[in-house]
């Protein structure tokens, strides 16, 4: 049994243990359908299924739920894999409901030689209308009762391609009148002349998502069929169908449900997602301000971040809205550990050491990281021009200001103490340029009594001779409101954040020239950065993952 304290889930398969189910058949399965990117809000069913499955050394099954042709890609299938294997879960096996039609066909003429399944052949609408209401028994379709034979005969022929879309579907016979909704006699498979990704045009029929899920489970041998809430209502229906094949001998898979994931301020719904990707509001489902594993990974996460987060907001019984602040909470707490510390001016401005000789450079000792010693250290260059942040100068400031201002001192990191001296304007009055002084004694490191002179701030810095420019993409929120979706007459989308991605040129520090996509970096005082996969040598582009403080905290 697991060490750390036990979530609902855990308690009832202790539970089932305790009354002596074994151990070694426990089986688990994440079962994502291939109609988008997996999301945040899959890394929660990802950990919690995977969890289960180290936990209880546990075989767990990635079980493609692909019973739907128009909305599947094979793109998708890809995709799933990629990030699951990212965030570092391992499947015991590749499964697909895909591979299960024959057998779910063989089972369905089971059910109708057995008087519980039946083809109708009214249209939806009509089919609507007889439902009823949850107060109100709903009315038997005029073609409930038609005969075994007829009933196989139009089955075999929609299966054979003989039929339109919507002329007949095949329905369980179970109970119009049941208080369920979804016992209403729902519907099993319906006609539908679209090439599946993997099975191609060998069907016209596909089976629906009740009728298919838990049978998968069964062929799987799943022992505990995980879902979200809204499922709750099916888990009737997933039980009926059950009992329809279940073979005593073998086992018999339990749903049951936990709380869908929501994060603020983005929509978790693979539809909202690809509504997003397809309106062209962002670039593609990796684009770096998307909540989907693969927008997260190309935005710098790591796949520790992202467990680490799931593992802390847990799993719950009621649904909620987990603020985005914990996300980036983990991924600075993981970065802070793994990132080299390397400089870089995103809002340049040019300062001149007046008493630096000119065309002078040295190479300065750079820590790599302070809270990782095995990191090293590396070499940046000095020399009597460098960038500042334009931000970190005042001609003017009162003592709360630890940055430079005229008159003041601040230290370089990794170099010297300055003093500000004078500056340059333009004829708008923006400052071009500063002039300073430096205390040549004052080295970092050196251990002279210069260097150990305590002044109140440190500013970063470039070497301006040896400057690399780079685009930066810093993103923010990708809507203005914490729970856009939630709006009862309004759509998420008139919430998008304008402001979402700036794109500016800074200049990062020369060992940063040969970065390759996907490194990872804080650069001091600013934030943590990656390089994006649009980067190349010549050409660097950084993503800013996360700033160093949540700066949306009032
Ligand atoms: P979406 O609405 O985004 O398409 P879905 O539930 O239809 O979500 P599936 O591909 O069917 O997506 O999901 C695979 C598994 O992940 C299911 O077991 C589902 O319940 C779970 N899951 C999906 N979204 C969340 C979420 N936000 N939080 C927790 N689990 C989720
Ligand atoms: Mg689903
Ligand atoms: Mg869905």
């Amino acid at each position: 049994a697991p060490a750390k304290s036990l979530n609902f889930i855990e308690h009832i398969i202790e539970e089932d243990l305790k009354n002596g189910f074994p151990k070694e058949k426990l089986r688990f399965r994440f079962p994502p359908e291939p109609n988008g990117y997996l999301h945040i809000g899959h890394a929660s069913s990802i950990c919690l299924n995977f969890g289960l499955g180290l936990d209880y050394n546990a075989p767990v099954n990635l079980r493609y739920d692909d019973t739907n042709p128009t909305k599947e890609e094979q793109e998708y299938v890809d995709a799933i894999k990629r990030d699951v294997e990212w965030l570092g879960f391992q499947w015991d096996t590749e499964c697909y409901a895909s591979d299960y039609f024959q057998q779910l066909y063989d089972w369905a003429v089971d059910l109708i030689k057995a008087g519980k399944a039946y083809v109708d052949s009214q249209t939806s609408e009509e089919m609507a209308r007889q439902k009823g209401t949850p107060t109100e028994a709903g009315t038997n379709s005029p073609y409930r009762d038609r005969s075994v034979e007829e009933n196989l005969r139009l089955f075999e022929g929609m299966k054979n391609g003989d039929f339109e879309e919507g002329t007949h579907v095949l329905r369980a016979k179970i109970d119009m009148a049941s208080p369920n909704m979804l016992m209403r006699d729902p519907i099993m498979y319906r006609v539908l002349h679209k090439a599946h990704h993997r099975t191609n045009t060998d069907w016209c029929i596909y089976p629906m998502y009740d009728w298919t899920h838990g049978e998968s489970d069964y062929i799987e041998q799943i022992t505990h069929s995980l879902c979200t809430l809204e499922f709750l209502p099916h888990r009737e229906l997933y039980d009926w169908f059950l009992d329809q094949v279940v073979d005593p001998d073998k086992i018999r898979p339990k749903q049951r449900e936990f709380a869908r994931r929501n994060l603020s301020h983005t929509v978790v719904s693979k539809r909202k997602l690809l509504r997003l990707v397809e309106d062209g509001i962002v670039n593609g489902w990796d684009d770096p301000r998307m909540p989907t594993i693969s927008g997260l990974r190309r935005r710098g996460y790591t796949p520790e971040s992202i467990r680490n987060f799931s593992d802390t907001i847990g799993i719950a019984k009621r649904e909620n809205v987990v603020d985005v602040s914990l996300l980036e909470f983990h991924i600075r707490e993981h970065r802070n550990k793994i990132d080299d510390r390397v400089m870089a001016v995103l809002n340049p401005v040019k300062l001149v050491i007046t008493n630096y000789p000119e065309g002078e450079e040295e190479w300065l000792q750079a820590e790599n990281n302070p809270e990782d010693e095995s990191a090293g250290s590396r070499e940046v260059p000095f020399s009597r021009e460098i960038y500042i942040e334009r931000e970190d100068f005042r001609e003017q400031a009162n003592r709360k200001f630890f940055r430079l201002k005229l008159g003041g001192e601040v230290r370089l990191k990794n170099a010297y103490i300055i003093k500000a001296e004078s500056c340059t304007k333009d004829e708008n009055g923006n400052i071009i340029e500063i002039q300073c002084t430096y205390d040549p004694k004052s080295k970092s490191g050196s251990g002279t009594e210069e260097s150990l002179r305590k002044v109140k701030g440190t500013l970063h810095w470039v070497s301006i001779p040896h400057a690399v420019p780079a685009e930066v993409r810093l993103y923010d929120r990708l809507f203005t409101d914490a729970t856009p979706d939630a709006h009862k007459d309004r759509d998420f989308m008139e919430f998008l954040n304008p402001d979402s991605l700036k794109f500016v040129t800074g200049y990062v520090e020369p060992s940063l020239s040969s970065a390759q996509p996907g490194d990872r970096f804080q650069f001091q005082r600013l934030g943590y950065f990656n390089v994006d996969l649009d980067s190349e040598p010549g050409k660097l582009v950084f993503n800013r993952t996360v700033t160093l403080r949540d700066t949306w905290a009032k």
